[in-house]
């Protein structure tokens, strides 16, 4: 070989080893801008690429009306644990896509992590935002979990409007997800748009629940027992046990005021424990004194219920307590049923397999059709005080259509919130089986109530 053809083969080869060498690094670009900038669970950009986008249109764009956005899946948890994760991870997917739908050219999104996605968009008028707001929530409400399932996802969306000339992207992200939280226990809100009171409202719910959580420690709260009566021969047939906080200052705090935000914190589960095994301990003293018991019922919440220990967790404690599910009821509202059909079927199903009587509480709160409930072998349907308020002409219709409709599927009808004399006449002149109201008691202390054992 002449030095000449060395000079050029060596030339060739460099150039083939450049060629390589620079297809090899545009390929670890590719990687790195992909793991990077790409959300490899849903293939849309990720979080740390809608910050630089983000932070690049503040700075450089001062003229358009721009909003930021951050909303997250109602109990995206208890999606997770009813239909495992791969469902869960198949909803974030499908909420990308309704994203991507939704706002097109009009600005950006990407997930910040778990369920919380982060939005921001121009917009021309505050009915604007609300008319996108409105068609993400509509169009995420569509999205179908598994086939035959009917679980309705909600979410709750934070509304920050951008002023002129704001660039600080952080407290935007705060503002927003401080909205988002303060509209977690609103029922049939979905968004809301960011005001400065919010702050002190999120502080006071804080404290509450760190309140909550010392006050399961301490034993303050207490089970009242509200009797129920047999609506034709008026005698006593049991109870419902409801909470009450007991405050070291001798007040007492109603359940209305706590559980909504133990609800949204998942703190319910507790709660719900706390007073079932209040119930059996005072159930078994009862018994133990030689007094006739009676069956009550105690309110579960959908926290307790999804919880994959809960059968478990509950048969302990009856155990524990020498008692047997024919002691206890289980009220369980229309909503947390209706929720999650299938999987509620199973629950109920298998809760009176085991002898528990179930209740459906709150029912015709208008979560559930009326032919829907056929599907549940609950024991009884408690009637919600809102029909039995309504004496008029529609109410009394409502209220016997549903005894009706009760009867013929073998339920047991209980009216809740009996306050007057023509309304528990009115039920039991309509075939309504059970009466639980101030017309013949309130709510009373365990004591109380045994007095009338
Ligand atoms: P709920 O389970 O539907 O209980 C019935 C509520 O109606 C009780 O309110 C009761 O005091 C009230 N009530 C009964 N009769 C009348 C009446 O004639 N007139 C009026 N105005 N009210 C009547 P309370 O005790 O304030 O409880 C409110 C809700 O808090 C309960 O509704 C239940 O959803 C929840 N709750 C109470 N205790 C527990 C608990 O231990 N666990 C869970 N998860 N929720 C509970
Ligand atoms: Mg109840
Ligand atoms: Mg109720």
């Amino acid at each position: 070989m002449s030095a000449a053809e060395f000079w050029m083969y060596v030339s060739i080869c460099l150039c083939v080893l450049g060629v390589l060498l620079s297809a090899r690094a545009i390929r670890q670009r590719k990687k790195w801008y992909k793991a990077l900038y790409v959300d490899t669970l849903t293939g849309h950009c990720s979080h740390k690429k809608f910050c630089i986008d983000a932070q690049q249109w503040l700075d450089t764009d001062r003229k358009e009306s721009k909003a930021l956005i951050a909303f997250d899946i109602d109990n995206f948890k208890l999606i997770n644990m009813i239909f495992g994760h791969q469902t869960g991870n198949y909803v974030l997917r499908e909420v990308s896509r309704v994203l991507e739908k939704s706002i097109q050219e009009r600005g950006i999104f990407a997930r910040k992590y778990g369920d919380l996605f982060s939005i921001m968009i121009r917009y021309d008028s505050i009915a604007d935002i609300q008319a996108l707001c409105e068609m993400i929530v509509a169009d995420i409400a569509q999205i179908p979990i598994r086939h035959r399932q009917i679980y309705r996802i909600t979410v709750s969306m934070g509304i920050y409007l951008i002023k002129m000339g704001e660039r600080n992207l952080d407290d935007m992200q705060n503002y927003a997800i401080l909205t988002r939280q303060s509209i977690k226990n609103k029922y049939n809100t979905y968004y809301d748009f960011y005001h400065s009171q919010m702050k002190d409202a999120m502080l006071e719910n804080k404290k509450l629940l760190d309140n909550i959580s010392m006050a399961l420690q301490h034993h303050e709260f207490q089970a009242y027992y509200q009797p129920q009566y047999d609506a034709k021969t008026q005698k006593l047939i049991g109870a419902e046990a409801l909470i009450r906080w007991n405050n070291s200052d001798g007040t007492i705090t109603m359940p209305g005021y706590f559980i909504p935000i133990a609800e949204v914190s998942g703190v319910i589960k507790y709660i719900d424990e706390y007073m079932f095994e209040e119930v059996c301990r005072q159930q078994h003293q009862w018994k133990k004194a030689g007094y006739t018991t009676l069956p009550i019922s105690v309110n579960v919440s959908r926290h307790s219920l999804y919880d994959k220990e809960f059968i478990q967790t509950y048969l302990g404690m009856l155990k524990k307590y020498n008692l047997t599910s024919t002691d206890i009821s289980i009220e369980i509202t229309e909503g947390t049923l209706f929720n999650a059909i299938e999987i509620s079927e199973k629950l109920v199903n298998e809760l009176r397999s085991l002898g528990f009587r179930v209740l459906i509480d709150d029912f015709g709160m208008g979560y559930s059709s009326i032919s829907m409930i056929k599907r549940f072998k609950a024991s009884s349907l408690k009637i919600d005080k809102s029909f039995i308020d309504d004496m008029g002409k529609e109410g009394k219709a409502m209220t016997t259509y549903i005894i009706d409709i009760a009867k013929l599927m073998k339920m047991r009808t209980i009216a809740e919130g009996v306050e007057t004399k023509e309304q528990y006449e009115f039920l039991r002149d309509h075939d309504c089986d059970v009466i639980q109201g101030f017309y013949f008691a309130k709510p009373i202390p365990a004591s109380e109530f045994e007095a009338m054992l």
